[in-house]
């Protein structure tokens, strides 16, 4: 589902990504650890071209992300085909960024009405569901700001959801919960893994990666210093520099 080879990218003189390599397969969830700054949100920005990677090729689903190629040639693509291909990719931020003044049913509504055109009736049946799947069938008339912080991330995984994603992206989906509030969002999210969810996570909780991941993937530096099944890499790491992170987050 993902493929990304080679992957740099550089802020002026900063080299953040230095070459990733990284494969998920179709259904697998690959939990993405590294400490502050060694590049885990912009590797994600560029699986979805929020971000534009200066060097290495990344697919999602077969696709080149931002180009394509021509007899041979690479050719980039227009901001147009960038946002229609940005659709198939779910992102979940630190902040859930929902809209303050729309309730959590509209907030999971809104992007299948604005952007695919989805009558309003059936995107208000299936924000419905949605909301259900995450726990939160009960609260589809209230707005966030009455909404804990562990409910508010759940409507933000139900709007992303709602645009029928490929694969997802979570980026540090807990680190602004109290700590009360993480398991409800966790286990909402193991559900999805269970139900064949494609998932790139970013996370420091390393009981979730044990349990959940089927890869997991040690950034530091801008580069991949090690990776493979959470048994191995969490378990028995063979890197210092895994062996030091481990410690300190453990
Ligand atoms: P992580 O998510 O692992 O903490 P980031 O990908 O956010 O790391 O950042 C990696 C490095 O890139 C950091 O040194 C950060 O300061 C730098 N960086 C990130 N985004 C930008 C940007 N838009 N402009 C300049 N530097 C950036
Ligand atoms: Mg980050």
């Amino acid at each position: 589902m993902v493929v990304a080879e080679g992957v740099h990218k550089r802020y002026g003189s900063v080299d953040v990504l230095r070459g990733v390599d990284l494969t998920v397969r179709r259904g697998e969830v690959c939990c993405l650890l590294g400490p502050s700054g060694s590049g885990k949100s912009t590797f994600l920005r560029c699986v979805n071209r929020l971000e534009k990677a200066d060097g290495g090729t990344i697919s999602v689903d077969g696709e080149p992300v931002g180009f394509r190629r021509h007899q041979g040639r690479r050719h980039e693509l227009r901001e147009k085909a960038v946002a229609a291909a940005r659709r198939d990719i779910g992102m979940v931020f630190q902040r859930f960024n929902l809209f303050p003044h729309l309730t959590a049913a509209e907030n999971v509504m809104e992007a299948p009405v604005r952007v695919k055109g989805v009558a309003k009736d059936e995107a208000r049946q299936r924000a419905a569901k949605l909301l259900d799947r995450v726990g939160l069938a009960a609260k589809a008339d209230s707005r966030p700001a009455q909404l804990s912080g562990g409910q508010q991330q759940r409507v933000a995984i139900a709007r992303a959801l709602a645009m029928d994603p490929k694969l997802m992206l979570f980026d540090e989906p807990t680190s602004a919960l109290d700590p009360e509030l993480v398991g409800e969002v966790l286990d909402v999210m193991r559900g999805l893994a269970e139900d064949g969810m494609t998932m790139i996570v970013v996370t420091h909780e390393i009981g979730f990666a044990r349990e959940v991941a089927d890869t997991t993937v040690f950034l530091d530096g801008g580069v991949v210093v090690e990776s493979g099944p959470p048994a191995e890499v969490l378990t028995a790491p063979r890197q210092e520099r895994t062996r030091a992170f481990l410690a300190k987050v453990l």
